[in-house]
């Protein structure tokens, strides 16, 4: 009879916590000042515990005082996604599929490059973006991921790899696959989840979060121009567009989005974006689908829209999934494709497919996305007067 009252005052109890992965330095010296009446180096401390070593205990943060423990946990907790599956393909890429809820799942992938590790992060649960080719686009969409559900896919791969591939050096140190590259290319248009997404990328590059500089951190559009502007006011991260067409027509077809926000206002926003942000250069990716966008005419087109500016072109070979109707175009179309681009003064690049073993390349990410409402821009953008669309 007492053991269960107490665990329903428990359980009452962990109902207010407030989840502190993901919370912003500035919330997070408020909450301890104002919810434990504790000096903001507390909350530096904390932030060092839960990014850096990777705690969600705060039993197991051993420079802070023993009530003070006590008493966090009775407010707070850090509480992270859980992993359903993890598959590992031949070329030591990594996907896993993290629960969300009850019924929703997306997709996390991890990246070795030699120099490099690159994680692939989701923003959403599902897409309503409805580009033709992508299919977490044939999911349909559920909802925005909350800034400690973006967070905790970094924390959770930062917890996975460091367990596995950790090694000591004699000084003591330790070092082994890490992360040192972060790309919102997962399931998900990130700027239709403005409000969660900017909060999470300032957490990558807080030096007391992930640490990582505004060059390592990508966010990837299919071109929400008016999002775009903002993000150029508020947040320094390099950019990536989804362009794959060089004329409206095509895109039009491609990435619906197009209708609503055309190539010349796309582009205007991503001058704009690196004028502001001091940035190089746009990333713009090109998907290569045999017969539709890779003739030798939509190169010259895109060499015309680009040549002079500070962009860069990278090529992606199509990844197949169940049910497209698309074809990658073949090595050979990808490569003269490329060439014409760099004959004509535009840097293109191919993108090596890594992954398309477990599905875990470019566009074949599909997690589990159930009770969706089924917006879809490409729909609505067909019934919808255009000022009425809202995305
Ligand atoms: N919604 C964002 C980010 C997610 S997709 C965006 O559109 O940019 C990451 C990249 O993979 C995008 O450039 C996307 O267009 C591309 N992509 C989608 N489906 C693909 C497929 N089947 N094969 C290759 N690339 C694909």
């Amino acid at each position: 009879m007492c053991r269960k009252i107490h665990q329903e005052s428990l359980s009452h109890v962990a109902d207010d916590r407030i989840n502190l992965l993901g919370l912003p330095r500035t919330e997070l010296e408020s909450f301890v000042a104002e919810r434990l009446a504790a000096k903001p180096f507390r909350a530096r401390q904390l932030m060092k515990w839960i990014y850096r070593r990777g705690a969600a205990d705060f039993s197991a943060m051993s420079d802070l005082a023993q009530d003070f423990r006590a008493q966090l946990a009775t407010v707070a907790k850090i509480s992270v996604p859980e992993i359903v599956t993890e598959q590992r393909s031949s070329d030591g890429t990594r996907k896993w599929m993290l629960r969300m809820d009850q019924v929703q799942g997306i997709e996390t992938v991890y990246i070795p490059e030699p120099d490099r590790g690159t994680l692939c992060i989701s923003s959403q649960v599902g897409c309503a973006m409805d580009c033709t080719f992508c299919a977490t686009a044939q999911q349909g969409f559920n909802r925005n991921l909350s800034v400690a559900e973006i967070v905790g896919q970094v924390w959770l791969a930062h917890r996975e790899l460091t367990a596995e591939g950790m090694q000591t050096r004699t000084d003591g140190s330790t070092y082994g696959r890490t992360i040192t590259n972060i790309v919102l290319m997962g399931m998900g248009e990130p700027l239709a989840n403005y409000r969660n997404v900017v909060p999470a990328m300032r957490i990558f590059m807080d030096d007391l979060g992930y640490d990582l500089s505004r060059r390592r951190v990508t966010l990837s559009t299919s071109g929400l121009v008016p999002q775009i502007y903002k993000l150029a006011e508020e947040c320094n991260v390099a950019l990536a567009v989804s362009l794959h067409a060089p004329n409206d027509a095509l895109r039009n077809e491609l990435v619906p989005i197009n209708r609503k926000h055309p190539i010349d206002e796309l582009l205007a926003a991503c001058w704009h974006y690196l004028d502001k942000q001091n940035g190089r250069s746009v990333t713009f990716e090109y998907v290569m689908l045999d017969g539709i966008n890779d003739k030798p005419e939509h190169a010259r087109q895109l060499a015309r829209l680009l040549r002079g500016r500070p962009a860069k072109l990278n090529l992606i070979p199509f990844n197949v999934f169940p049910g497209t109707r698309y074809r990658r175009s073949p090595a050979a179309t990808i490569v003269r494709f490329r060439d014409i681009l760099n004959e004509n003064g535009v840097i293109a690049t191919i993108r090596r497919t890594r992954g398309d073993d477990i599905d875990a390349a470019c566009g074949q990410l599909a997690g589990q996305v159930t009770d969706r409402t089924l917006v879809r821009l490409g729909s609505r953008l067909n019934t919808v007067s255009r000022s009425q669309a809202e995305v």
